[in-house]
């Protein structure tokens, strides 16, 4: 959609073929149907958030920053606000205003839309593209834009045609896998916990008994495993882990702002306020009620035990399962479940000045299809709109 606004608003004849009956089905419910559009980062941290390929967005990100991005979508009357960690969202809190927004600025733009129109094939002649097949029907076009997204959320229309596309006409597309994807633990005792959500958490992955990545933040539990932002964030790493089937690991810290000293006073003022009852109802202050029971098995303490009786080991082996309650990782939820697709187009065979492929002269890429990927804060959609923006003007000078 920015791709094409762009280049019609730049004098080109722009037709988009959209293979479902309406236009930004996933964007409608990004951020829980709240559309964190982008993030106010700064541009270095901004790139920082792309563990997959960043380096790549540089030119776009600086041709059409988050700044310009929000004032686009103000220009069209949907202000946007900052929220916690630079999370930039529609002020009305509606990512189906972003949708709107957009459609409205391709009416505006003259761009033509045509719903329920699968492209099939990319047509090229004498070495550069000439045009499409969609529906058994050829379109002659100087420029392609192919911006067909990721292969997660397929019921969104993202179902991974473009790869194929791209592949047909000699791109190498680099094996995808889910990012951003939530977790299935070894232990399924977690499923009692299923809807509990954790915040100023902190979870380390780590693989081979390596950590990998540590993040700090808000994480939740469901009847398979483990998710919310922060295993978001490390599932990548868990991701690529797994398929070299290495032994993958996430060990929460339920109390990370306190040090072992300050956590083990704590742990004893509850004792001492509770010490006429059993250890198993001495932990409502320090844990959500879901969590108590596991974490008494865990600690090998019998519930029943009376807590002036607990001895000074039993109490440490409490505060290693609240520092350090680990979670053995089988495997990641499948890729249609993904926020984000990794992998995808070779960067490698795409101009990043332009967007335009290197193997194909007029055809160009941008979002998802892209083998670039972030974490969550809106840095995929910014991703998805600066391609878009700067493929949608080179194509219009094609
Ligand atoms: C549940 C969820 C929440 C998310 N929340 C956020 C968020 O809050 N912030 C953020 O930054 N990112 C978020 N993301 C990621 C973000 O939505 C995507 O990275 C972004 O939408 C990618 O944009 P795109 O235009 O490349 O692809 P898409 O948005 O997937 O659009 C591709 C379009 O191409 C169409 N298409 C595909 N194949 C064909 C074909 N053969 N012919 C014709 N049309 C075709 C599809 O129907 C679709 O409309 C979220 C993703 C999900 C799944």
């Amino acid at each position: 959609m920015m791709a094409a606004g762009q280049a019609a608003k730049a004098g080109a004849n722009v037709l988009l073929l959209e293979k479902n009956q309406r236009l930004g089905k996933k964007l409608a419910i990004t951020g829980k149907g709240r559309g964190n559009l982008t993030n106010s980062a700064a541009p270095e941290d901004f790139i920082a958030q792309f563990p997959g390929n960043g380096a790549f967005l540089y030119g776009a990100l600086y041709r059409f920053t988050n700044e310009d991005l929000r004032r686009f979508f103000h220009d069209l009357g949907v202000p946007t606000v900052v929220e916690r960690g630079g999370r930039v969202f529609p002020r009305s809190q509606k990512a189906q205003d972003l949708v709107d927004a957009l459609q409205k600025f391709l009416e505006t733009c003259g761009v033509e839309v045509r719903y329920g129109c699968k492209t099939t094939a990319i047509l090229q002649e004498d070495g550069r593209v000439v045009g499409v097949r969609a529906n058994v029907v050829n379109f002659s076009a100087d420029a392609v834009v192919l911006a067909t997204g990721g292969a997660s959320y397929p019921g969104t229309g993202s179902t991974g045609d473009g790869y194929k596309l791209a592949q047909a006409v000699g791109h190498t597309i680099t094996p995808v896998f889910p990012a951003l994807i939530p977790l299935e633990t070894a232990e399924t005792w977690v499923g009692t916990l299923a809807g509990l959500s954790l915040r100023n958490v902190t979870v380390k992955l780590t693989v081979n008994g390596r950590i990998v990545a540590e993040e700090f933040g808000e994480m939740l539990f469901t009847h398979y495993g483990l998710s919310g932002p922060i295993i978001l964030t490390v599932s990548r790493q868990a991701a690529q882990a797994l398929s070299k089937k290495q032994p993958t690991h996430v060990h929460l810290n339920l109390k990370p702002a306190l040090t072992a000293e300050q956590l083990d006073a704590r742990i004893l003022r509850d004792f001492q306020k509770n010490i006429r009852k059993q250890f198993k109802n001495s932990l409502n202050d320090l844990l959500p009620q879901k969590l108590i029971e596991p974490v008494i098995k865990l600690s090998g303490i019998p519930p029943e035990l009376p807590v002036h009786q607990i001895s000074r080991e039993q109490r440490l082996q409490l505060q290693k399962i609240i520092t350090d309650l680990t979670f053995t990782i089988k495997a990641v939820r499948p890729l249609k479940e993904a926020i984000v697709t990794a992998g995808g187009v070779s960067i490698k065979e795409i101009d990043p000045a332009t967007m335009a492929s290197k193997i194909l002269p007029g055809l160009y890429f941008a979002g998802e299809i892209i083998d670039v990927d972030g974490n969550t804060g809106g840095y995929n959609l910014q991703a998805a709109f600066s391609t878009g923006y700067v493929a949608g003007l080179s194509a219009a000078k094609a």
